[in-house]
């Protein structure tokens, strides 16, 4: 693994803001694993308070815009993420990919300004049922990175990959060990053709469906630097299972 693991928290369009006693529990938690890294995404409206408040969580967004200002009623850039106290953002998620449409060029771009305005990013990928039924799926995932992931002169340092099988996602369902560490070894082959050595670096999470029952043995799979969660990281209780599965606790 190059780096401590990351457990990451996706926490969707959930958490009005009573959901800070959570992030204040799981801020205190993480403090106790120091060899983990531990973020979470909160909604928009949450991100500044959880900035103010974690001090030991990396803060993201769940997606940003393409330009930085501008007439685009609704959404946020990265600027504006970054002036609220993100670290970080993820981009590509399926849910964003399926419900609104993003192509690859769109992920890529949305990553380039996530960069440009000082934010890491989170570029997920992951193949539908569908594609795995085909015997597609390591083809699409490598469609994705190709299309997906930023390619300037030291990008490689602010890039995460999420892979996210798409069926896996919120259903209780997880490939196997050995489809996952294929998938993983598939995803770090294509890291080293793009970024070149820089890509032996770039942590590779696992997401869908990770709870505190199987995070042990997904997060012992090579090539798993992580895992990206999201229906387990809305309590401190289940999410800093998952970050004790990655790390021991320290007092
Ligand atoms: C996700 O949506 O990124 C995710 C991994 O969700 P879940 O853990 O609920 O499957």
């Amino acid at each position: 693994m190059p780096h401590r693991p990351y457990i990451v928290g996706n926490w969707k369009m959930n958490g009005l803001r009573a959901a800070m006693s959570e992030a204040r529990s799981i801020d205190r938690g993480a403090q106790r694993h120091p060899g983990v890294r531990v973020g979470i995404a909160p909604p928009f409206t949450l991100v500044h308070a959880m900035a103010e408040t974690g001090q030991n969580l990396f803060v993201g967004g769940q997606d940003c815009h393409a330009q930085p200002s501008g007439a685009f009623t609704g959404e946020v850039s990265a600027p504006m993420l970054k002036d609220a106290g993100a670290v970080f953002v993820i981009v590509g998620h399926s849910e964003r990919r399926a419900m609104h449409g993003e192509s690859d060029a769109m992920v890529q771009a949305k990553a380039d300004a996530a960069i440009a305005a000082g934010l890491d990013v989170i570029v997920c990928v992951g193949e539908t049922e569908a594609e795995r039924d085909a015997g597609r799926a390591e083809a699409v995932v490598d469609a994705q990175l190709e299309g997906s992931l930023p390619r300037g002169e030291g990008d490689a340092a602010r890039v995460t990959v999420a892979y996210e099988p798409v069926w896996a996602i919120g259903t209780g369902r997880v490939p196997s060990v050995d489809d996952v560490a294929a998938m993983h070894a598939a995803i770090r082959a294509h890291l080293l053709a793009i970024y070149g050595d820089g890509g032996a670096a770039v942590r590779i999470l696992y997401g869908g469906s990770v709870n505190a029952g199987n995070a042990n043995e997904l997060l012992a799979v090579a090539e798993v630097g992580g895992a990206l969660v999201g229906g387990a990281s809305l309590t401190a209780d289940s999410f800093l299972q998952i970050v004790a599965a990655a790390g021991p606790a320290e007092d």
